[in-house]
């Protein structure tokens, strides 16, 4: 199967979405944005034994290549519509380009997300996805938006993603049972795109969690110029996963490990019975976990009647930390 095969059969024939002036098969597509719009872009790359190890099946890879992406979306509160697919790939294997395809256009279909362009070329498993989303005009979810007082929500459960990892790179111990929930969070992430949405009018500042919680939160603080208080206990876990971990690996794979892709925001605290309200419209669970204060340091405690500090050996992750 040559490159334009693969193009022409697998990559084509999508769907077509009405804003797509010329989709896949040209120098360049067109899309036209609706009046009222600012247009949202983003790019994630994810290679071979950093973000993924080499016995990933196509359809967990292609799932998760793109829901990176749209997570970004999300954050913003922005609505994804169209992506640019460019992959290094070591062969043009048509099962796994059939299995890889399916996958990517299952999610691709279920965010109504159309694949407009990208890139084929040889190499050791590499993928980069360009995605571009819509937003009322003005109303995006910045990071540089948290104020003091307001209070910190994430969504979803933390910490699952990482303790599956750590599972794998013989870091800890699961039961079999709790890790399969684990892991099929690490590779199966839901993006929280109808919470992002829902809370355009009602939140602040907000992020998705990608490297780590306390990280994550720390961007918003920098960007905000604020500080903030976070009590460990209130984030969201699984409780059985808690149980059978010890406190200290718990703590670090929850607070600072990563790959969540659940939303962390800020918002005042009068909004709260809304953004619940919100929150059960997307039917998203959301958790209050802390506040932001004007210590312009993030303080991680055990929870609200016991400020014991917590130190977290690392915050997150980073590529060249
Ligand atoms: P060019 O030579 O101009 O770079 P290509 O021959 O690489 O164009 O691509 C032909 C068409 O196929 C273009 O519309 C391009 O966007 C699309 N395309 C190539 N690879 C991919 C891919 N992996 N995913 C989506 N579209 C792709
Ligand atoms: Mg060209």
């Amino acid at each position: 199967m040559t490159e334009f095969d693969f193009i022409r059969k697998y990559l084509q024939n999508q769907q077509q979405d009405h804003q797509v002036v010329l989709g896949i098969g040209d120098d360049a597509a067109i899309v036209r944005p609706q009046a009222g719009c600012d247009l949202c872009f983003s790019a994630d790359m994810l290679l071979k034994k950093k973000h993924f190890f080499e016995s990933i099946t196509p359809e967990d890879l292609a799932w998760k290549v793109l829901a990176v992406n749209i997570s970004d979306m999300a954050a913003m509160g922005a609505k994804p519509k169209w992506a640019l697919l460019s992959a290094g790939l070591r062969e043009l294997d048509e099962d796994w380009l059939r299995r890889f395809c399916n996958s990517f256009f299952d999610l691709a279909q279920r965010f109504g997300v159309t694949l407009i362009g990208g890139d084929t070329t040889r190499g050791d498993l590499v993928f980069n996805v360009t995605i571009i989303g819509e937003l009322p005009q003005g109303q995006a979810l910045r990071r540089d938006a948290a104020k003091v007082g307001d209070d910190i929500w994430v969504s979803g459960k933390i910490g699952l993603a990482a303790s599956a990892l750590n599972c794998v790179l013989k870091q800890c111990d699961l039961p079999s049972e709790i890790f399969q929930q684990c892991e099929a969070e690490l590779l199966r992430p839901m993006p929280r795109v109808a919470l992002g949405q829902a809370i355009l009018n009602v939140a602040h500042a907000a992020q998705d969690v990608s490297d780590g919680l306390a990280q994550d939160i720390g961007h918003i603080l920098a960007a905000s110029n604020v500080g903030a208080e976070i009590w460990a206990d209130e984030v969201p876990t699984l409780p059985s996963l808690k149980a059978v971990l010890p406190r200290e690996q718990w703590l670090q794979y929850t607070l600072a490990g990563g790959d969540d892709y659940e939303l962390v925001f800020t918002a005042p605290q009068n909004y709260r019975e809304a953004l619940l309200a919100a929150a059960q419209k997307s039917d998203t669970p959301i958790t209050r976990i802390g506040k932001i204060t004007d210590t312009g340091r993030l303080k991680v405690v055990n929870s609200v009647s016991d400020g014991t500090e917590i130190a977290l050996i690392s915050l997150g992750f980073d590529h060249f930390g």
